[in-house]
């Protein structure tokens, strides 16, 4: 039997379902040289190898708050052509029994939310049946933020972006992402969207144009699920370090500044969305930096 990990935020549980762990990723984080990450200390043994490899996660965050059933990035998905992607490429996995292991049956979910589109986000939004994508999640609707949803959209169509690009955007739109608008279940949100009392939205851009966090508040306590703003705990250590797939390089570090010094200090619990095991920890000052506690 499948052990998820799991965190309770006042009255709100987070569960985690992991659909891949990996490690590497070197030219994605190019700063992150095994000469730059093996000083950090606390990184080891949960977050690179002894060699000074990044460990990395994908994973679903389940925020379950007694009346809803909100489901945080749906990951790469089955059956879904990436071929850009080879180790993504027409992945197998148990993801979605083990979602229904963990208690959350699809039909159970009320709400997806991605925290923007890229493919390793919006993957299990559909799932293939009978030769068709069809919605995973058939009673849950789909939250995109506003200006996210357009500018793919727009990578999509446009004949002026690099070729990979537009029909990875191309793809991703039509088997994740048009299928849900198809069914009724797409809705187009603010960046600051409140979805029930304990959860809202915060913009966190950079990566992409339109990315946003989710805060979760519950009894007092609080709880930051934080997307790809940031992808690894080292880059606590050097907010500055962006990834080469960011959008916009200065306004990711930007985002990482401003989150990092609001939460820093306080028992704010962060839930990284790459981070592989353990996954959480509160952030703490170090220096002129942060370091996560566990
Ligand atoms: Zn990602």
């Amino acid at each position: 039997m499948a052990k998820f990990a799991q965190w309770t935020i006042g009255d709100v549980t987070v569960t985690q379902i992991v659909e891949l762990t990996f490690q590497g990723l070197e030219d994605f984080l190019p700063d992150a040289t095994p000469e730059a990450v093996l000083p950090i200390e606390w990184l080891q043994p949960d977050f690179i190898t002894p060699e000074g490899v990044l460990r990395f996660s994908i994973h679903a965050l389940v925020i379950d708050t007694g009346d809803q059933r909100i489901v945080v990035d749906t990951c790469v998905g089955n059956d879904k052509p990436r071929e850009f992607f080879p180790d993504w490429h027409m992945l197998q996995t148990d993801f979605l029994s083990d979602l229904e292991t963990a208690g959350y049956p699809a039909e159970s979910i009320d709400t997806i939310l991605c925290t923007h589109l890229h493919l390793d986000h919006v993957g299990w939004n559909t799932m293939l049946v009978d030769g068709k994508w069809v919605p995973t999640f058939p009673n849950a609707k789909c939250l995109i933020e506003r200006n996210e949803f357009a500018f793919t959209n727009d990578e999509s169509t446009n004949e002026d972006i690099e070729p990979w690009l537009r029909d990875m955007n191309r793809t991703v739109m039509a088997d994740s992402i048009q299928p849900l608008a198809d069914a009724g279940l797409l809705e187009l949100i603010d960046n600051d969207h409140r979805i029930c009392d304990e959860v809202r939205l915060i913009p966190t851009p950079g990566h992409t144009i339109g990315h946003v966090s989710v805060e979760i508040s519950s009894k007092g306590e609080s709880g930051l699920i934080t997307g790809d703003f940031i992808h690894h705990p080292c880059q606590l250590v050097h907010p500055e370090w962006s990834v080469s797939t960011d959008y916009d390089q200065q306004q990711s570090r930007e985002s990482r500044g401003r989150v990092f010094s609001a939460i820093a200090d306080t028992p704010t619990l962060v839930i990284g969305t790459h981070w592989p095991p353990p996954t959480a920890g509160r952030v703490v000052r170090e220096g002129t930096a942060y370091r996560l506690e566990i």
